[in-house]
């Protein structure tokens, strides 16, 4: 009792500290704002169009009635294709100009709320401390900031902010499953020149750059280790040399399909297949997958988004991780659908986990390419195997139905009667890889003519509309 009324009585008579350090950080805060503000209004002014997105968006997230709303809206209804290109030049006149005047305005800022932060902290305000300096960091990545919060038991991610104390633990547990840390400032240097809000993970076998929220970045991250293990047991099944890969498989993960073309087109990849409906492509040249994390593509499907994660990361793991040596061009028996079709197979994968043992299935549900390929089997759509089986590519990729049959074909190679195709399937995989080595046509590898075939074909489709589990989408 008498304790109780001792502290009340101190309360009373010095309600100042707390109070006190509260409005100054209140004031520090709506400074940061209108100064914000004022760079994000400067930034639309020169055409950098995705640094005033950036701010303006920090702005909203601390005060919603923000009257940036409406410039953001307006940039939105101007053509995509005149923003592209004006921010292009923007970028490259007035970029560094951009870095210094955000230094000048938001820097003494990060800096005041520092102080303010050793101030709460020293009061034992820790929800008041823990907040200053994540905002600190989160203007200006200085290294004491970071290793303030570090101290605090906070993980600082450089260039994406501080993961929230209540996603903490999930976030850890998760880039522990996935053995991944964080880049750093100089890790990312390449990247950071034409996209100023990359942050990036490295882990076992990937390295991702990104500007999207770290839970979703770990989940995507968790879903590419599987991808990698996945695929080396699936080769391995198949008795054909996979190597691990020497260096970490390069992913970038944009948050939106505009992200996509300003990044890619000032770091000069070539963008031009990216639109519509494609969220993601590897490019055998740079030798990177690249995706964006837009669901509103698949109507918030994200089984869907998934597949094609696992499509184009097969395509890169094809490329990189199976060893086979290169001889001339293909000619004479090419195999157009080879690699497209085992990339849409590749999209069924499921994951099994029972505790630490872990097993991958492919082609035990039928997905929506194999349902519309069955589909189109029964309308007597698809095309005769004696034409499919050796187009070249570039007829491939006029067909209709060409990924669809050639997920099913492989399907069928693989599963038919217990996978009685199963070794010359691989000895094709062989072939295609060495670009020119098949000296025989598919059907002498398979022992088959292509009309016994084709009605094994449809015979498989049919049987497995019935027996397997077909999968939902939401849309
Ligand atoms: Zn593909």
């Amino acid at each position: 009792m008498i304790s109780l009324l001792i502290a009340g009585i101190v309360l009373i008579q010095s309600p100042a500290p707390d109070n006190a350090i509260r409005t100054r950080i209140d004031a520090e805060k709506a400074a940061v704002l209108e100064k914000e503000t004022a760079l994000a209004e400067w930034a639309l002014d020169q055409k950098l169009y995705r640094e005033f997105s950036i701010l303006a968006r920090r702005v909203l997230k601390a005060d919603p009635e923000s009257k940036i709303v409406k410039k953001l809206d307006a940039l939105d209804a101007i053509p995509r294709e005149s923003v592209l290109r004006d921010y292009k030049t923007a970028v490259n006149l007035r970029m560094n100009e951009y870095v210094s005047e955000y230094k000048k305005r938001i820097h003494p800022e990060a800096e005041k709320l520092f102080h303010l932060a050793e101030e709460a902290e020293k009061l034992k305000l820790e929800d008041l401390a823990d907040e200053s300096y994540t905002i600190s960091f989160e203007l200006n990545r200085s290294a004491k900031a970071g290793a303030a919060l570090r101290k605090r038991n906070l993980d600082a991610i450089f260039n994406y902010g501080v993961v929230r104390n209540k996603d903490r633990d999930a976030a850890r547990a998760a880039l522990a499953r996935v053995g991944g840390g964080f880049l750093d400032e100089n890790d990312l240097r390449k990247e950071l020149a034409g996209w100023s809000d990359a942050w990036g993970m490295k882990t076992r076998h990937y390295r991702f750059v990104t500007n999207i929220k770290s839970d979703r970045a770990f989940r995507f991250a968790q879903t590419c280790e599987d991808m990698y293990e996945s695929f080396g047991q699936l080769m391995a099944n198949l008795g054909l040399p996979v190597r691990d890969a020497k260096e970490p498989l390069n992913i970038y993960l944009f948050d939106s399909a505009f992200t996509t073309h300003c990044v890619m087109q000032l770091m000069g990849h070539d963008d031009s297949t990216i639109e519509g409906e494609t969220v993601g492509i590897y490019h055998p040249s740079t030798k990177i997958g690249y995706f964006f994390d837009d669901l509103s593509k698949y109507s918030g499907d994200t089984l869907q988004l998934t597949e094609t994660m696992l499509h184009e990361g097969f395509h890169q793991q094809f490329d990189l991780r199976l060893t086979v040596a290169v001889r001339d061009n293909q000619s004479k028996f090419p195999l157009g659908w080879f690699e497209e079709g085992f990339a849409v197979y590749f999209e069924t994968m499921s994951v099994d986990r029972k505790g630490k043992d872990i097993s991958y299935k492919w082609g035990d549900a039928v997905d929506d390419d194999l349902a519309y390929a069955i589909q189109c089997a029964g309308s007597g759509k698809l095309e005769p195997l004696s034409e499919f089986m050796h187009c070249d590519p570039g007829r491939f990729d006029k067909k209709g139905v060409g990924y669809e049959e050639g997920g099913a074909l492989v399907h069928f190679l693989l599963h038919y009667k217990n996978g009685i195709y199963k070794q010359s399937f691989a000895k094709l995989v062989e072939e295609y890889r060495k670009q020119g080595g098949l000296k025989r046509s598919a059907f002498e590898w398979m022992h088959a003519d292509a009309g016994r075939l084709d009605r094994e074909f449809a015979e498989h489709l049919a049987q497995i509309d019935k027996s397997l589990v077909h999968r939902v989408y939401k849309n």
